[in-house]
């Protein structure tokens, strides 16, 4: 479910404090937030946080945000290997 108001815009301000990289996009089960919302038309983009989605659904929900927070500080947030799945299916 795609949601780019004004709670978009605070999820991806607070989730870019933590990425190395501009944050325009965060996918939290059963949302995926865009801001701006200009980004919502980025086919890559909505790619990659649909296969976050999936990654949610495939960790039972519950188990994805401690796999995701072990690969963050094990590999940092480039090489998480749930980015670097996210980022290849992009281009799908
Ligand atoms: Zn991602």
């Amino acid at each position: 479910m795609l949601v780019t108001n004004k709670i978009a815009k605070w999820v991806v301000n607070f989730a870019d404090r933590f990425n190395p990289v501009d944050t325009v996009g965060v996918a939290i089960w059963p949302f995926v937030f865009i801001w701006p919302k200009i980004y919502s038309q980025n086919l890559m983009l909505v790619r990659h946080e649909q296969k976050h989605l999936e990654q949610w659904r495939r960790y039972w929900i519950v188990g994805f945000l401690p796999v995701y927070l072990w690969y963050y500080l094990r590999y940092g947030y480039t090489d998480n290997p749930l980015e670097v799945e996210a980022r290849a299916a992009e281009r799908a």
